[in-house]
């Protein structure tokens, strides 16, 4: 069993599209930690700690290092922005992150910083992801594919290739939460997001290529927030969210294992790099 930990206070990158929403308070530590052990109780196996980005906390550390000892796959996603290359970063990945996701937009700062809104973002994740791999960190790079940046995939392919990640994670653009309200922007009705990545290979040489097209994805792991609250996807529409309750109440994360029954092998295959 696999589920996501949010931080959803705020981000310190503005994506226009993001599909994550940012309407809660300030994460409370104690509370995040209390959190966790609902979910390690609960039996879960796999968690991916993403946000916003959760190393803007500095609490970041003790909480991959509570899940690992917890006897967790530790995935953490990040923009890579909070990370500071220092040595106790570096500690604390080798010793309690499994699998660290950054994301790729694009084969330059233009397109890349066209798709995160900022394009001195490019140079910060290409160097985090240098260090990573000098740290022997494995990677995953994420690349969302939108209208803005579909055209250039067969190129952030080369890059990713010459960048030399374990998975490079290919994401259809979803038009979920606040970033739903810009769709017109970044999808493209016709379906040729899926048609690109339903085409790319398997591997790039060595580099396995996880294909994440919205359908597949859906309905696949439970979302919990920093604050407890507990959410899916909706069986009803695609593009929205359906909120569960707080995962303090009894039954919340029964019932939301049983509502997400899908299964992606593709993302299975992340626990055995
Ligand atoms: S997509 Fe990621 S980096 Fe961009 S605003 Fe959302 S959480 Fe932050």
């Amino acid at each position: 069993m696999r589920a996501i930990l949010n931080f959803e206070h705020r981000c310190n990158l503005t994506c226009d599209w993001c599909y994550v929403p940012f309407i809660r308070n300030k994460p409370d530590f104690a509370v995040t930690i209390r959190v966790l052990t609902c979910l390690v109780e609960y039996g879960i196996r796999h968690i991916t700690i993403g946000g916003g980005d959760p190393t803007m906390y500095y609490e970041w550390r003790a909480l991959v290092k509570a899940a690992k000892n917890s006897g967790l796959f530790v995935h953490l996603d990040t923009n890579g922005i909070g990370l500071r290359c220092s040595e106790i970063d570096k500690a604390t990945l080798r010793s309690y992150v499994d699998l660290l996701g950054i994301p790729i937009d694009g084969p330059n700062s233009s397109i890349h910083g066209l798709v995160r809104g900022q394009p001195k973002h490019f140079e910060i994740a290409i160097n985090r992801i240098r260090w990573l791999r000098e740290i022997g960190v494995t990677i995953k790079i994420n690349t969302i594919v939108t209208k803005m940046n579909v055209s250039v995939l067969q190129e952030t392919a080369e890059l990713v290739r010459l960048l030399s990640p374990s998975i490079w994670s290919v994401y259809e653009y979803w038009p979920l939460a606040a970033g739903g309200a810009n769709r017109a922007k970044w999808n493209d009705p016709r379906g040729s997001l899926a048609a690109a990545i339903s085409v790319l290979p398997q591997y790039l040489g060595e580099i396995r290529v996880e294909k994440n097209l919205c359908h597949v994805r859906r309905l696949t792991y439970p979302i919990v927030a920093h604050d407890g609250e507990v959410y899916v996807h909706s069986a009803s529409d695609i593009d929205e969210f359906q909120s569960l309750g707080s995962i303090f109440d009894s039954d919340v994360l029964q019932r939301a294992f049983a509502l997400c029954t899908g299964d992606r092998a593709e993302a299975r295959k992340r626990y055995d790099q």
